[in-house]
């Protein structure tokens, strides 16, 4: 996807402060922190949305879910954390890049507003 904010974060078109990246994930930090640490990851491939997730891709998602559980031992996330996907305008979905937000070191209101 030529004009996609988040493809050209994960090929380093864009620079971005990394966290992680292999062949098919990127993991950096989000511009606009909404807690004390708030990363997202990305899959490389361009998938629009959770609502793109399918059998096709969803090894790609279960990969995700597992570096995330890597980064958050890495960075000390041991009293939790929050993983925020949002998908389409009702939840706030403001870049069309399938991502993952992990939110910690706050408390987390729930339910979200
Ligand atoms: P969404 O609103 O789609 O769930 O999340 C998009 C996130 O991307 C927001 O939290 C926003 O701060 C972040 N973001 C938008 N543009 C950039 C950017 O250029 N660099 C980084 N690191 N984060 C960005
Ligand atoms: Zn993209």
């Amino acid at each position: 996807m030529e004009d996609c904010l988040f493809c050209k974060i994960a090929s380093g078109q864009i620079p971005s402060k990394k966290l992680y990246e292999d062949e098919k994930v990127f993991a950096f930090y989000d511009i606009d922190p909404q807690a004390p640490v708030h990363f997202l990851v990305v899959p490389k491939e361009h998938i629009p949305s959770p609502a793109g997730i399918c059998p096709q891709n969803q090894e790609t998602v279960g990969h995700i879910f597992s570096v995330i559980a890597r980064l958050a031992e890495e960075l000390g996330l041991e009293n939790g954390y929050r993983v925020v996907t949002n998908c389409g305008e009702d939840a706030g979905q403001s870049v069309q890049h399938l991502h993952f937000h992990v939110l910690a070191k706050r408390s987390l209101a729930w339910p979200p507003g």
